[in-house]
Parts: C-alpha cells; sequence; structure tokens
C-alpha cells in the first residue's frame, strides 16, 4: 500500500485528471474516504453472476481501508422489486441493465490530504503520472435545460389516486416520483464535478457503464456491513439550512417539530425494523438512533439508525438483494406500495431510486440509495425526484417538495456559494470563516480577490505572485507549495462553470480557505460612480493582508452614504488608493496613477499596459485632493469590477461628470483583454 500526500485533497482534483484511457470510472464515499477506480476486469449484469464474483474474490482484511478491491456497482429499483418478487411493467430502458456490477482490481483511496494507492507497482505508477497530469481546459459548457415528462395535472391524478388508496386502507404512505429530461452534458466527469464540488452529499457517487452513467449526490445511506454487523439509516424529513446560524437553528427545531415529518420517519424505521429482521439474527434488531438530525450543506435531514448481527449464511450481497427495493422510497406496506407505484408513474425508474454499492473483497460493503442522481445517456439524461405522501400531505406542498429537491439539479450551471477550508466543505460553525469577514479577521493570513470571465480566472498567475508578496512582507509561510494553491483556484472555476465568480482564497499557515460566489453583475456603474475622500491610511499598503479593517472602515462609511467607494485621504493631504481599488486620474490627456504607497493592482497593471498600447502617455505621481476635484477624469480600477468611470467626488462633478474619453478608450481595451463584454 502506497500513502502519497495530496495538498488540497480534493478527490476531485484526482478524479478531473482520468482520462479517456481510464474507462468505466467509479467514485463513491465510504466511510470518510472517496474510492476511485477504472477499467473493471469484468462487468456483471445479474445479481447471481455478482455473487459468484464475490464468493471468488472474497480474501482477509488487508488493513484498515474500507476498499481495496472489489465489486462497485448498481442495482436498480426495478430489479430491486423483481427481487421482491414484483413485475414492474412501465417502459423499460432497453440499453440500461437492472444491474450492473463491475469487478475492480485497484483503487485509489483520497481522505483529506491523503491518497492511498490499492494495487501493484504498476498501478501505482500509472497513479503517479496521473497526478502529473494537468488540469482538464476549462471548456465553458452551458447549463442543461431539464423539462418534466409529465404535467402538473397528471401529478394532481396520481395524488389524488394515491390518497384515496390511503383512505381505503391500502397503505400509509407511498413515495410518488416525477422525471425530468434534459440533453446529455458534453462531459458527464466535468458536470460531475461541478455538481459534486458546490453540493457535496454524503454518498455522493459517479457510476461508468455501457449503457449509462450515474451521478449521484445522494444523501442517503441504505445498507452498511462490516464483519457480521449491518446497519441501515433511511431519512425522511427535509428543511432548507438558513442563512444566518439563529435561521439555521429554526430550520433544525421546525423539522423536528413536525408531526407529520415524524410520523413518515417513523413509519420507514418500522418497515426497515422489519426488511432488517429477514436478514439478521432474530432478537439482534434494534433501532439504535430515533430521528437523529444530519447536517448537509444545504439542507437538514432526520433519520434513524437501525441495526443487526446479520444471520448465518447470509452474505453482504445477500442483505441487499433481499431489503430491496429501500423502503424510504417505495412507502409502507412495501409490496402494496410498490405495485401502485408502478401503475401511477408513467415510466420505468430504470437506475433511480435503486441502490449504488461498494462490495471490498473482504466483505466490507457500503451503499447509497440512488436518489438525487442523473441518469445519463448518450444524447440524454434524466433526474426523478420524489416524495412520500401520507394521510395529512397536500398535492401542491407535495410537488413543491419534489421541485425543491430537483433545484440543485435544475440550476445545475449556476454558481452558487461554496466555502472550502484544504478542500473540505467547511461547516457554517467553523471559527475559520471569519476570515472571510474583514472586519472580524484577525491573525495573520494573507489573502487575495479573483474573478472568472468565462470559466476563465483572470490573471491567476499574478495573483498568485501577488499572494507570495504579500506572505513574504508578513513573514507568513505558506503551508502548500504556490503551484498548489493556484491548481485549487483553477480548478474551482472549473467545478463552477461560465457564470463570473467572485473567488476569495485565504491562506494562513495551516489552512488554504477558499469561498467561491456568484459574482452579481451591476452594468450601472460602467456608466460613472459616485466616490467620497475618508481620512484613513493603510499601514502596510503592499501587502494584501488580514486584518483589512482599515479599508473595509472607509468602504462601508461610503456605502452609508451612497458611495461606490472610498477614496483614502492620508494624514499628508495625498490620497493614494481607494479602499479596494487603484486610483487613475486624467489631466491634460496624461494619464496619472501611484506607484507606491499602494497595493500594487492586478487590474491596474493590464490598465497601464493597454494605455501603453494606446500611446496615451502616463506619469506616476501621488494624487492630492485637488488633483482629482480638477482632473479632467478619473477612474478606479479592481479585479472583480475591472475599470470604472467616477463621475462624482462628494457632490464635485469629475470633468464633464460623465466618463471621460480616456477612460472609455481604456475600458473598451480593457474589455477586449478580459474577453469580458
Ligand atoms: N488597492 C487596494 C487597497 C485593494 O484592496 C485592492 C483590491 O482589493 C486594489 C487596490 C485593487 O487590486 P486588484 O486590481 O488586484 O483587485
Amino acid at each position: 500500500m502506497n500513502t502519497l500526500q495530496f495538498p488540497v485533497g480534493d478527490p476531485l482534483h484526482f478524479f478531473l485528471r482520468l482520462g479517456p484511457t481510464e474507462r468505466m470510472v467509479s467514485l463513491c464515499t465510504v466511510d470518510d474516504w472517496t474510492v476511485i477506480a477504472w477499467n473493471p476486469v469484468r462487468t456483471h449484469t445479474t445479481f447471481a453472476d455478482a455473487k459468484r464474483a464475490y464468493l471468488r474474490r472474497s480474501r482477509q482484511s488487508r488493513g484498515s481501508l474500507p476498499f481495496h478491491a472489489g465489486l462497485i456497482g448498481y442495482m436498480g429499483y426495478d430489479a430491486g422489486c423483481a427481487a421482491l418478487g414484483v413485475r414492474t411493467h412501465a417502459g423499460h430502458d432497453p440499453n440500461i441493465p437492472g444491474i450492473c456490477i463491475h469487478e475492480y482490481d485497484n483503487a485509489v483511496l483520497i481522505r483529506g490530504t491523503q491518497l492511498c494507492i490499492a494495487g501493484d507497482a504498476t498501478f501505482a505508477k500509472t497513479v503517479r503520472a496521473i497526478l502529473r497530469r494537468p488540469l482538464p481546459s476549462l471548456n465553458a459548457e452551458r447549463a442543461p435545460i431539464f423539462r418534466p415528462r409529465s404535467n402538473r395535472a397528471w401529478y394532481r391524478r396520481a395524488f389524488a389516486n394515491a390518497q384515496r388508496c390511503i383512505r381505503d386502507g391500502e397503505f400509509y404512505q407511498v413515495n410518488l416520483a416525477q422525471r425530468f429530461d434534459a440533453g446529455a452534458p458534453e462531459d458527464c466527469r466535468l458536470f460531475f464535478s461541478r455538481l459534486a464540488y458546490r453540493h457535496p452529499a454524503a454518498c455522493q457517487a459517479f457510476f461508468e457503464s455501457a449503457g449509462c452513467t450515474l451521478l449521484s449526490l445522494s444523501p442517503e445511506t441504505f445498507v452498511r456491513v462490516r464483519g457480521k454487523s449491518v446497519y441501515t439509516a433511511p431519512i425522511k424529513g427535509t428543511r432548507p439550512r438558513g442563512e444566518t446560524p439563529k435561521q439555521d437553528a429554526a430550520m433544525r427545531r421546525e423539522l423536528l417539530g413536525s408531526e407529520k415529518e415524524r410520523a413518515e420517519l417513523a413509519m420507514i424505521t418500522d418497515l426497515l425494523r422489519n426488511d432488517l429482521g429477514q436478514v439478521c439474527i432474530p432478537g439482534s434488531v434494534r433501532v439504535s438512533q430515533r430521528r437523529a438530525v444530519q447536517a448537509n450543506p444545504t439542507v437538514w435531514h432526520t433519520y434513524s439508525v437501525i441495526q443487526g448481527k446479520l444471520a448465518r449464511n447470509v452474505g453482504p450481497l445477500d442483505a441487499i438483494e433481499r431489503m430491496l427495493p429501500a423502503g424510504s422510497v417505495t412507502g409502507c406496506p412495501k409490496r402494496r406500495a410498490v405495485e401502485e407505484i408502478d401503475r401511477m408513474e408513467p415510466i420505468a425508474r430504470g437506475p433511480y431510486t435503486g441502490v449504488l454499492l461498494t462490495l471490498s473483497d473482504d466483505g466490507a460493503l457500503s451503499s447509497s440509495v440512488l436518489i438525487r442522481t442523473i441518469v445519463a445517456r448518450s444524447t440524454t439524461m434524466s433526474l426523478s425526484v420524489g416524495g412520500g405522501i401520507v394521510a395529512d400531505s397536500g398535492c401542491q406542498e407535495e410537488y413543491e417538495e419534489t421541485l425543491a429537491k430537483a433545484r440543485t439539479f435544475l440550476c445545475a450551471g449556476s454558481a452558487i456559494g461554496v466555502t472550502r477550508i484544504n478542500g473540505l466543505q467547511a461547516q457554517r460553525t467553523d471559527s475559520r470563516l471569519q476570515l472571510l469577514q474583514p472586519l472580524k479577521a484577525r491573525g495573520n493570513a494573507v489573502f487575495e480577490t479573483l474573478r472568472t470571465y468565462n470559466g476563465r480566472v483572470f490573471e491567476l498567475a499574478a495573483h498568485c505572485r501577488r499572494l507570495r508578496a504579500s506572505a513574504n512582507l508578513l513573514g507568513l509561510r505558506l503551508p502548500i507549495p504556490l503551484e498548489k494553491i493556484g491548481d485549487t483556484i483553477r480548478a474551482a472555476a472549473c467545478f463552477c462553470g461560465p457564470e463570473p465568480l467572485r473567488i476569495k482564497v485565504v491562506v494562513t499557515k495551516r489552512d488554504v480557505l477558499l469561498h467561491v460566489a456568484p459574482l452579481i453583475d451591476r452594468p450601472e456603474i460602467y456608466r460613472g460612480v459616485r466616490a467620497m475622500f475618508v481620512r484613513a491610511e493603510r499601514h502596510t499598503p503592499q501587502a494584501k493582508a488580514l486584518p483589512y479593517d482599515v479599508s473595509a472602515r472607509a468602504h462601508a462609511r461610503a456605502a452609508k452614504y451612497d458611495c461606490e467607494e472610498a477614496l483614502l485621504l492620508a494624514p499628508d493631504g495625498c490620497v493614494p488608493e481607494g479602499a479596494y481599488s487603484n486610483l487613475f486620474w486624467v489631466r491634460g490627456g496624461i494619464l496619472h496613477t501611484a506607484n507606491d504607497r499602494v497595493l500594487l493592482g492586478i487590474t491596474r497593471s493590464v490598465v497601464l499596459q493597454c494605455a501603453r498600447n494606446l500611446e496615451v502617455p502616463v506619469r506616476y505621481a501621488l494624487a492630492t485632493k485637488n488633483d482629482l476635484l480638477h482632473a479632467d477624469e478619473v477612474f478606479l480600477t479592481k479585479t472583480t469590477t475591472g475599470p470604472i468611470p467616477v463621475i462624482r467626488i462628494g457632490d464635485v462633478p469629475i470633468g464633464t461628470g460623465k466618463p471621460g474619453v480616456v477612460t472609455k478608450r481604456i475600458m473598451r481595451a480593457f474589455d477586449s483583454y478580459s474577453g469580458c463584454r
């Protein structure tokens, strides 16, 4: 077993480096490891074949890792129904097998900054070569458009039918799903990486097969076996996470206070206890956690944990086979619910609501329920979402809940804020997140604010150089090499797609913290903004280092007076820079800007290059208040906006009170350089 350091250990960084020679790739989450395997030695499409393969391969544990080599694959919902003895009839897709399980002899496991190679010396060599590959080019793919396959009238009819069955006592709960279809993404691996980066899920998985590719952001564990211990953890009950700690806690309380959610989970817990009883030693099954709360990045869930000891002669695959389909996606009693689902839903579920499993040769089995999962074919992909219907469900609310579950995917191309520390999704409560708040940030840290144009990070190399210069000024040692920090920033942009992003990277001696959020475009600022003088001076202007409180306070003061920027007025009457920007002014056709007592802006240097290309003369000087108030033109530069004209300082109009000729030429040149507008 080889263990390598994997700085800023996001498993997706490895996954994205896999190329066309790595076929039939699987990625799944096992405990807190991400397992990645490719080029299977065999593939099985029946349960009996998979069981035979497991028995042939089965061996003693080879260490503490949850997977060395073994089986990874799925069993679709319809295959699960067949195992229950119910034949589903609604239009199967003949190209997608009901069961597809790959047999892998090698794998890579990643946890934090640790990368373990489970394989021989040749495989280890391949893995090292993959690690040396650059990240793929950032092709700016448009967001797919998912269209519902059935209309609302269908949902209303199916819902009414479900309620009638519940009233007639045929079942207590039934799960009704609807499907959305879209064109397949150009590159499923890249598309999955974007989704998984922005919406990390407890059981995220990716699985390629000849018939389809599964892209799963499932939060739900199905069956887990270690030795003879088996457990299952069904989820029922969802609320979105709040924006602030207070709202977040209120959402959690609301979920726990809901009688309907409590009853739904209780029914499914009973069903799963019964299912587990079928494969366990009598008397060994117990509910070890009742209504526990799971904090996911975007939602709260409630779940139960049911444990037992597997009966003699029941192997891990037998346990899965006999417990399918998962009770949380059928309803209860299960058989009757499954029959009615088949009648109500117009199309076979296929892999959706089936199970994705990882079975190591030593018998360790992990599996997840294939919900929040895209099934991609060669030209199309589909996404199904459902919810449990009970006696007191409302049609409108249930319909909305299915849409809410789909939302992550329906706006798959749009950027949603993500925060990571050393490659891992940061917890909301993490005190290190304070580093993102300039007024609260304390301690030795340097930072950069970057942006993307069409999926590309603007002047990444220059930002990295300035980050290092700031760190040198502070005497701060970077925790990982600068190229790795650059790599991480580039990968973040690649995960998030073509919409403009604001990327903030904060580096302390221990951490690299990355915050990615949509950049809100405000076209009106390019017609001219108002600024004002604020008495302030930054102590180490050449360093972009936290705390950034002088700038933050000055900027906040200007914002209070409806000004876009604060022009920092030093005690000696000079105005070297803006709170968050560099300052340029034009007098008699000559462009002026300060060369010292300022942070040397990245945008500033691009603008100076544009001026040279346009043959606009440049003079370096420190501005005074009067220079600016009597200038023909003033403009500001910063990364998030590029150059923006200042047409008023306080109440004084600058020049004609409109963007000047030189400013406009510079802005046009900058736009064509950045390729933005
Ligand atoms: N000056 C100061 C004080 C800043 O804080 C910033 C950016 O935050 C700038 C200038 C502009 O620099 P850049 O163009 O690199 O964003």
